[in-house]
């Protein structure tokens, strides 16, 4: 189940100073780090200061209140379609106005789906604040960047295939309402998989990943090595 890409994916990789704002997409190139963004002024840093992995994230439902959107149109139109025989004989108009009605509330939906735009590639770059959302293949993609803002972030890593894990990001609100804020997979070998998931909660927790000198050690050595990117 591993994605067949025409390009591979790379590994997950430990983040230096990026090369554009996580926060904007405004490029570095050429201010010292570190430093602060002159754009949106979120700080970069010129160590080790995150993970970056490359994988797809999976298609959410969008809000509650779209699901709910959707039924209450489904419920109309299954009540439409069962009265259409004896509405289109006695209220003809009224049987146009409400096909054309709903017609207008699913294009509308649709229209206004966050995920129009499909599921592509992306890199999801974690550090201590959040994590920036970068789509691969497109020069001047929208780069999006959600910040560890709910209570109690976690993150649930799980092998796939030999190169390929799934990761789920949940965060929940102070009333204990439960939001995953990011589900997908993502290109990994299966060894590196629980170095991934300890990172990215030591992130979580506003924790350095250069603290942990043993973790750093092997993410270093397991990361960042040229050699293990053409390995499929
Ligand atoms: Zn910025």
């Amino acid at each position: 189940m591993a994605k067949k890409k025409k390009e591979l994916l790379p590994f997950p990789r430990l983040l230096e100073k990026p090369e554009a704002c996580l926060g904007c997409g405004y490029p570095l190139e050429g201010i010292p780090a570190p430093g602060s963004c002159p754009e949106c002024g979120m700080e970069f840093y010129d160590r080790f200061s995150g993970i970056q992995i490359a994988g797809v994230a999976k298609k959410s439902g969008g809000p509650a209140w779209r699901r709910a959107v959707w039924v209450v149109i489904a419920i109309i139109s299954f009540l439409y379609f069962n009265v259409i025989g004896v509405l289109i004989f006695t209220l003809p108009w009224m049987a146009l106005v409400i096909f054309l009605a709903i017609v207008a509330g699913v294009n509308a939906m649709i229209f206004t789906s966050p995920n129009k735009k499909g599921a592509g590639s992306e890199y999801f770059i974690f550090v201590q604040n959040g994590f920036s959302r970068w789509p691969t293949g497109t020069k001047n993609a929208v780069r999006e960047f959600r910040a560890w803002d709910g209570v109690n972030p976690c993150v649930f890593v799980k092998p796939v295939s030999r190169v390929w894990g799934s990761i789920k990001i949940v965060q929940f609100d102070e009333r204990g309402k439960r939001e995953v804020v990011l589900s997908g997979g993502f290109r990994c070998r299966t060894e590196q998989l629980p170095l991934v998931e300890q990172s990215i909660e030591m992130l979580m927790r506003g924790e350095s990943i250069c603290d942990d000198e043993g973790l750093f050690e092997q993410l270093l050595e397991g990361m960042n090595n040229p050699a293990d990117d053409g390995f499929a």
